[in-house]
């Protein structure tokens, strides 16, 4: 976006852009709510929740998930748009994965719903690409220098997820009760995930 009407509440352009379509017909002001409604309240990140506790309690569902994050997440019944690709990043003690878009706002809907308004942010997506260490501090998450940052950038191409380390203590959890821990920050890669 290079117009001059790009620093304009997105909200409020949303809006305005959605009273004209609806006002040619183009589209319907009640499929659009029933569209948004779906992303927020009944995808949201509980989809990736699942997605990441089955790889933590499935190594053939990981190795799937990490090989072709797309077709493994399709397994669990999440697909749709903005999931058309999805790549997988897994987390380990030395490495860890942040996710952007420098240009706009790309992000995985179908596993993590709508982004959080932090993620459109033009200081975001600029900054976690030249300081992500400060950035991931400034989010509470401080990482040791032996812990490696890569930050990757999602497009309408390809939108990626983290999987994040299972927490110590956790070995005994049910899949259910490990996917209740794990945070929408967890799968964009500006938090870890907690123990219980
Ligand atoms: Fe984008």
């Amino acid at each position: 976006m290079t117009t001059a009407t790009s620093h304009l509440d997105p909200a409020l352009r949303a809006e305005a852009l959605a009273s004209l379509l609806a006002e040619r017909g183009l589209i319907d002001q009640a499929t659009v709510d029933s569209f948004i409604k779906a992303y927020e309240q009944s995808v949201g990140p509980m989809n990736g929740a699942k997605v990441v506790a089955r790889a933590w309690t499935d190594p053939q569902y990981r190795a799937r998930l990490l090989a072709d994050g797309t077709t493994a997440i399709a397994e669990l019944g999440f697909k749709g748009a903005q999931g058309e690709k999805i790549v997988v990043l897994e987390n380990t003690p030395r490495l860890h994965h942040v996710v952007v878009c420098t240009l706009c706002s790309c992000y995985p809907w179908p596993v993590l719903g709508l982004p959080p308004s932090w993620y459109k942010d033009p200081s975001y997506r600029s900054r976690v690409v030249r300081e992500p260490r400060q950035v991931l501090a400034e989010f509470g998450l401080v990482l040791g220098d032996d812990v490696q940052i890569k930050v990757f950038d999602s497009s309408s191409e390809v939108r990626y997820m983290v999987l994040p380390l299972r927490p110590p203590g956790t070995e005994r959890l049910t899949e259910e009760e490990l996917a209740a821990l794990v945070t929408r920050d967890s799968m964009v890669g500006v938090a870890q995930v907690s123990g219980p």
